[in-house]
C-alpha cells in the first residue's frame, strides 16, 4: 500500500481540477474516503486469510470490479451527493480504481488483482518509484515509516500540488485577460 495519507491526495486533485461546480464537496469527500477503502481488506491478515488469497491483501478490493460496484452503489445516492448518476459513477470510480493504481506503482507487497474475477494474476506497473509503506501503525511510525512519507510525498505530493498550480494559475490568467 501506500500510506492511507496519500492515497486521498488523487481524487482530492482531481476534484479541485474539475472544480466544486460539477464535483460537490460530499462528493470529493466521498471519493477520498473511497481511495482508502480497498485497503480495509488488512483485516484479511488477522482472519489467517493469506495475502497471495483472492481474498487476501491487494485482492478482490483492488480489482476494477470492485471500484465499478462501489461507484454503482454511490450512484444511487447523487442527489444526496448534489451531483448527476453519470458524474458521482465517473468520480467515485476513478476514486477507488486509482488505489490499486498506486499501489502498483509501489516497491514490494505482491501485486494487485486488477481483473479480479476473471483473473487472479497479480499486477505490477513497469515504473515502481513509491515506496511500498509498512502495514500497521506501530511499523508506520519508525523511521522506515518517515522514509516511505518523504517518498510519498515527491512522488505523489508535490506532483499533483504541480499539476494544481500550473493549472489553476492558467485558468486564472487566461479568465482575467479575458475580462480585461
Ligand atoms: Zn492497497
Amino acid at each position: 500500500m501506500a500510506t492511507i495519507l496519500t492515497h486521498p491526495v488523487i481524487p482530492l486533485t482531481c476534484g479541485m481540477l474539475l472544480g466544486s461546480r460539477r464535483i460537490s464537496l460530499p462528493l470529493l469527500v466521498l471519493g477520498m474516503c473511497c481511495a482508502i477503502l480497498p485497503d480495509m481488506d488488512v483485516i484479511a491478515f488477522k482472519l489467517g486469510i493469506a495475502y497471495e488469497s483472492a481474498f487476501g491483501h491487494r485482492g478482490f478490493s483492488h480489482s476494477l470490479l470492485f471500484a465499478a460496484t462501489i461507484a454503482t452503489v454511490a450512484s444511487f445516492f447523487h442527489t444526496a451527493l448534489r451531483s448527476t448518476h453519470m458524474m458521482t459513477w465517473l468520480f467515485v470510480a476513478f476514486a477507488t480504481a486509482s488505489h490499486g493504481i498506486l499501489d502498483a506503482l509501489t516497491t514490494g507487497g505482491l501485486g494487485v488483482e486488477f481483473f479480479w474475477p476473471m483473473s487472479e494474476q497479480r499486477f505490477f506497473f513497469p515504473w515502481q518509484f513509491i515506496q511500498v509503506s509498512p502495514i500497521g501503525v506501530n511499523r508506520f511510525l519508525t523511521e522506515r515509516g518517515w522514509q516511505v512519507m518523504r517518498s510519498e510525498l515527491l512522488t505523489v505530493w508535490l506532483p499533483c500540488a504541480l499539476l494544481l498550480l500550473t493549472v489553476k494559475s492558467f485558468t486564472y490568467f487566461s479568465s482575467s485577460r479575458k475580462s480585461s
